[in-house]
């Protein structure tokens, strides 16, 4: 491969993790992949084929140019739901793709009654219910206004979801707010049901409220950070391990695998005498006789400064020390302990080689580090391959 670095899929893995979240979810509940900041950096182009070969066939994004992605993506049978920001001039394109969208207030609804009179095409909506996040979603004065305005126009509209978002599923210390959401969802449920219209999805869990609230998984439920193989958060882990019982199994095998590796090669290796400075300035001194590896990837490929003389790559399927400071497009490594290395060798800078891991987290700079925001922040640039 000619690619300084690229990113590699695992098919595999992400079969694993659709066949253990289907079983969490069950037969009756419809699975929708959340493919928002680049299919959380694991790049949407290639995800959602390979997804598809899974038999999943809902996508959920963020914004209109990422529905256009998944449109040009995906297969013809795959739906598409934009849950955030759409500007009035993408409506009518996303109307004429009988692409869905949420309502979360009543311009929205107007300009896509508007729409239909000019042009016909329905809308296909999901109403946002603001149920205690307090970002965006339909307070219940407003929701009233938008179920008068639906049932008054039943040609322009197919109400396909009635929809939330919880306010961090993911800990126990939101407990009593996500529980306060749950009901409010249900009170507002139930002035939509009393109009006599029938949302066809009822939806409100993503990935930790499936796992932590199994009772908020209704008619579907949006997955994003777990079917890419990442628990929300550790507590979620315990949490499932201690419910399952697995939590004092040592062999404790996750049933959520990872699908990134990102890799590089050597690039070039050097012998360098003890006592002198390796890289810019003095941050990195040898105290012995050295070998030293430069790799191709630096902070312009996401690999932060801040991980100078302290993150690591794997090589030779051992853990060696990034040295010196990160350079716009190198960094160094001290492989003076691997004997057998050669320019060319495979160079892991996030996921398994041999006995060895680099975690997403491990590999940010924070201790805490967030999966979410280190992966949507690898490059979308880094070319991404599906290996098995
Ligand atoms: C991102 C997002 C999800 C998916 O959340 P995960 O924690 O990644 O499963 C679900 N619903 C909405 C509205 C989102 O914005």
């Amino acid at each position: 491969m000619a690619d300084v670095s690229w990113i590699e899929l695992s098919r595999s893995a992400l079969q694993k993790n659709i066949r253990f979240l289907h079983k969490l979810i069950g037969k009756q509940a419809a699975f929708c992949s959340v493919i928002k900041g680049n299919a959380y950096g694991h790049g949407i182009e290639q995800f959602v084929p390979l997804v598809e070969t899974f038999g999943v066939r809902r996508f959920a994004v963020f914004n209109a140019a990422e529905a256009r992605r998944v449109h040009a993506s995906g297969t013809k049978h795959s739906r598409i739901m934009i849950m955030g920001a759409l500007s009035a001039d993408e409506l009518d394109w996303v109307m004429k793709n009988d692409i869905s969208f949420y309502i979360f207030e009543l311009d929205r609804l107007k300009a896509a009654l508007q729409i239909h009179k000019k042009f016909k095409f329905k809308a296909r909506i999901h109403l946002e219910l603001e149920t205690g996040l307090h970002r965006m979603g339909l307070y219940p004065r407003e929701l009233e206004k938008a179920l008068a305005i639906i049932t008054a126009n039943p040609e322009a509209f197919i109400l396909e979801g009635v929809c939330t978002h919880y306010a961090g599923a993911e800990s126990i210390s939101n407990h009593l707010r996500i529980q306060n959401q749950i009901a409010n969802y249900h009170e507002m449920l139930a002035k939509v049901n009393r109009t006599g219209l029938s949302p066809k999805y009822r939806h409100t869990a993503c990935s930790a409220a499936v796992l932590n609230y199994p009772e908020t998984i209704l008619d579907m439920v949006r997955f994003g950070i777990a079917q890419y193989g990442y628990w929300p958060t550790r507590e979620t882990r315990m949490r499932y391990m201690l419910q399952t019982g697995k939590a004092e199994n040592k062999r404790f095998r996750d049933p959520l695998k990872r699908i990134i590796t990102w890799k590089s090669r050597v690039m070039n290796i050097q012998e360098v005498d003890p006592g002198e400075f390796v890289g810019y300035g003095t941050v990195f001194q040898t105290g012995r006789r050295s070998q030293i590896a430069a790799v191709p990837v630096g902070y312009a490929l996401g690999f932060s400064r801040l991980l100078s003389n302290r993150g690591h790559v794997l090589i030779c399927g051992h853990r060696a020390g990034v040295i010196g400071i990160v350079n716009m497009n190198m960094l160094l490594v001290d492989v003076t302990n691997i004997h057998r290395i050669r320019v060319g060798d495979e160079v892991v800078l996030i996921g398994k080689q041999k006995n060895h891991t680099i975690t997403v987290s491990s590999f940010s700079e924070m201790s805490e580090g967030l999966n979410y925001e280190i992966l949507v922040r690898l490059p979308s640039d880094i070319p991404r391959y599906v290996v098995e």
